[in-house]
This record gives C-alpha cells, sequence and structure tokens, in this order.
C-alpha cells in the first residue's frame, strides 16, 4: 500500500497551504460577517486551475482528480470553510452531472466556465416538503412542443445567487413519472430565488429557495437521458460525500491547530494548560480522530480515481469524518474556555461551521442506510 502523495500532488497542496493562510484566512471574517460569498476570490482560485479539478483539460478543468482535489481541500478548508463549501458544492454537484451527463453542447456552453471559475455551479435537489426521501420530489416537468415546463420550489440551495451564478440543474418528474434533470440558466422567466437564509454556520455561503414557476426552457437543456433513471443520475453524486468528508478533516485540522497554539500559551495554576494530561488527552483523541477520518477520505478518493466501487466508503468517509468534525469543533472551544464561545475567535467560527457537515449531501442517518445496505441489510 502506497499512503504517499505523488510530488505533483504535494506542491497543490503546498500552493493551497499558501493560498489558504496569505488570502482566504485573513479576510474570512469579513465575509462571514458580511455573510458575502467572495466571488473575488473563488475566480483567484479559477486563475489557479481549481475550479475545474474533476474535468478533463480540455474542457478547461485541471483532472487532478479526486486525489489531488481532497488533497486540496485538506488545506483550502483550514482557511475558510464558507468558501471552501461553495468551492465543494461547485466542483462536485455543480458541475459533475453536466460533465456525466450532458451534451457535448452543454458541457462547452456550461462545463467550460465552471471549471474556469468564470461561473459558480449550483445543484437544486432538496426540495421543502423532504431532502433524503428523494423520490417523493414534487417538482414537475411537463413537455409542450420544443419546449420543457418546469413548476417547483427546491430549497437551501447554495451558489446560485451570486453575481457569478448562471443559473442551475434541476430535477422534476414528468408525467410519465420519469425523473428529468434540467439546466436553467438565470434569467429565466418564471424562475425567481428567495433572500438568502440566516444559517447557524457557513455564513459566508449564498444558499437560497429557487423557485420555478411555469419556467420554459428549450428541451435541449435536458441533462441526460430521462430513461436512465433516478439512481443514474444521483451515482454521479456520490462524490459529494468524499468532497464533504475532506471538507470535514479540514475543519478538524483547523480545530486542532487552534486548540495546539492556545493550549501552549494559556496558562492555569502556574502552567500552560497544555501541560495538563487532561487536555493533553483532549488534543491526542483529536489528532487519531483526524488520523482515522483522513485515511478513510484518501481510501475512498483512491477508489473514485481508480474507477472502482466507492459509494459505500464515500458514505463511510463522510459518515465518520462529519463526526469528527463536530467532536473536534466542540472539544476545541472547550479547550479555549470563554474565549472559545465568543464570535471573534477562529474556534467558535467553526464550532457553528460543523453542525451541517453531519447533514448536507445526504444526512448521518443516510449513509448509516447506505452502509447499512452494504452489509446486505435491506
Ligand atoms: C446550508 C445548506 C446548504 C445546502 N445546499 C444544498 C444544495 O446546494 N443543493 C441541494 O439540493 N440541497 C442542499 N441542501 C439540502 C440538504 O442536502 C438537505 O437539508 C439534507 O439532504 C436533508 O434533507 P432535509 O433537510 O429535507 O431533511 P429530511 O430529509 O426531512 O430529514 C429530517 C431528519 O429525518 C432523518 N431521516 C430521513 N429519512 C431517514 C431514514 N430513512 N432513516 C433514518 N432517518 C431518516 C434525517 O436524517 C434527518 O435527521 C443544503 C442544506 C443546507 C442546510
Amino acid at each position: 500500500m502506497d499512503f504517499d502523495l505523488t510530488p505533483e500532488q504535494l506542491e497543490l497542496k503546498a500552493m493551497c497551504r499558501d493560498f489558504a493562510r496569505d488570502v482566504i484566512a485573513p479576510r474570512a471574517e469579513e465575509w462571514n460577517r458580511a455573510h458575502r460569498f467572495p466571488t473575488d476570490v473563488f475566480r483567484q482560485m479559477g486563475e489557479l486551475g481549481l475550479c475545474g479539478p474533476l474535468v478533463p483539460e480540455e474542457l478547461g478543468g485541471s483532472a487532478i482528480g479526486m486525489t489531488g482535489y481532497v488533497a486540496a481541500m485538506e488545506e483550502l478548508g483550514q482557511g475558510d470553510q464558507s468558501l471552501a463549501a461553495g468551492w465543494n458544492a461547485h466542483c462536485t454537484i455543480g458541475t459533475l452531472p453536466l460533465l456525466h451527463h450532458g451534451s457535448e453542447e452543454q458541457k462547452r456552453r456550461w462545463v467550460e466556465p465552471l471549471a474556469r471559475g468564470e461561473a459558480l455551479g449550483a445543484f437544486a435537489l432538496t426540495e421543502p416538503a423532504g431532502g433524503s426521501d428523494v423520490k417523493g420530489m414534487e417538482t414537475r416537468i411537463r413537455y409542450d412542443g420544443t419546449e420543457v415546463v418546469i413548476d417547483g420550489r427546491k430549497t437551501f440551495i447554495s451558489n446560485a445567487g451570486t453575481d457569478i451564478s448562471w443559473g442551475v440543474v434541476t430535477l422534476g418528474r414528468d408525467p410519465d413519472g420519469r425523473y428529468v434533470s434540467v439546466a436553467v440558466p438565470k434569467d429565466t422567466p418564471g424562475y425567481s430565488q428567495g433572500d438568502p437564509y440566516l444559517k447557524v454556520g457557513w455564513h459566508a455561503l449564498d444558499t437560497r429557495e429557487q423557485i420555478f414557476d411555469g419556467v420554459r426552457v428549450p428541451a435541449d437543456h435536458i441533462v441526460g437521458d430521462p430513461e436512465m433513471g433516478l439512481r443514474a443520475f444521483l451515482a454521479s453524486l456520490d462524490a459529494g460525500r468524499i468532497s464533504i468528508a475532506a471538507l470535514a478533516v479540514s475543519l478538524a485540522k483547523a480545530a486542532l491547530a487552534e486548540s495546539l497554539a492556545y493550549a501552549r500559551d494559556r496558562h492555569a495554576f502556574g502552567q500552560p494548560i497544555a501541560a495538563f494530561q487532561g487536555i493533553q488527552f483532549k488534543l491526542a483523541r483529536m489528532a487519531s480522530m483526524i488520523e482515522s477520518a483522513r485515511l478513510l477520505t484518501y481510501q475512498a478518493a483512491f477508489l473514485y480515481d481508480a474507477g472502482r466501487p466507492y459509494s459505500k466508503e464515500a458514505a463511510i468517509a463522510k459518515f465518520l469524518a462529519s463526526e469528527t468534525s463536530t467532536y473536534c469543533a466542540n472539544e476545541a472551544v472547550q479547550i479555549h474556555g470563554g474565549y472559545g464561545y465568543i464570535l471573534d475567535s477562529k474556534v467558535a467560527r467553526l464550532y457553528l461551521d460543523s453542525k451541517i457537515l453531519e447533514i448536507g449531501e445526504g444526512t448521518n442517518e443516510i449513509q448509516q442506510v447506505v452502509i447499512a445496505r452494504s452489509l446486505g441489510l435491506r
């Protein structure tokens, strides 16, 4: 078994570490307070070749593979979780459905600008009546001559409301009960969005309701073959679970780094609190959980890149890495004492940003459903 990253992946990781430290981290507090997604920095990431990591070079991507992407996320996510969350949705659910199922024309029109970081990718699946029960979706698609008509609402949708958002790919059911995926450019009449949600964390991520009220687009905006079924379509989204696992690892690593530095600096009873075994055990447990979540995440990425089945491993990585991130964020606040509860502290932001990782991209209960199925349970 080879646990080493290639020289190219190490170089990419070092570049992302510098970018996170020099460009992202110094402004993270500002974006989070303003509840504004930093599209200028996202564009810079595009110039560095980071916005199409899973896209072939001929479509404007960098094709660094899932392992390279995870290595990049491990560093970028430590700079700011909101920016990394938007980048995560862009690279996976915001791009892959078009890349895997789109026509050549759709790839040229939408995937290329996404891969170059000139547009921000969004995918609208979740509905107000439920996200986990995907088959219960109520959005309706009908055909009218050369056009497709969409009626419905999607909720909690990220990346669709910024100045560089191009629109969304959404899913609904047609009169034959088939699940149909459609690209809806912004400015299409009947397509509108709600105000950004005020969230517990991920404050700089743009997340809104999407409203489709008799939206008409040409039939060539259908993405993929409606006959291929929901499972085939959603299979391409499993990649998002590896991405969320990597985001969680980056959060936990940031929580550990902040805690180590604080524990060495903060004194109580005449010594640094890091000298207390009670604090050392917390740090040791955090480090152990991070190492195991990290290995699970890289394992899932390795399988993805090798073209081997990875659904179970992605679910396990997402499940345990997100629990690791909430655990580590909670302990980081504890180690910081009262300062950890003040919103100006980085660990307070990590604490608020951590919970969603157990909910988004399939809740942790749904990950356990996937894992249980892999054990032959129905
Ligand atoms: C900040 C944010 C950003 C998001 N971005 C996007 C986006 O870009 N695109 C998008 O499509 N969606 C997005 N989502 C939606 C997210 O994916 C859903 O919230 C998530 O999948 C859960 O769906 P739900 O909220 O409807 O919860 P529900 O499905 O209603 O679940 C409620 C509870 O019931 C549990 N539950 C449901 N079914 C089962 C079961 N079979 N067994 C055991 N427990 C079960 C769940 O685990 C959960 O605890 C985002 C959400 C948030 C908060």
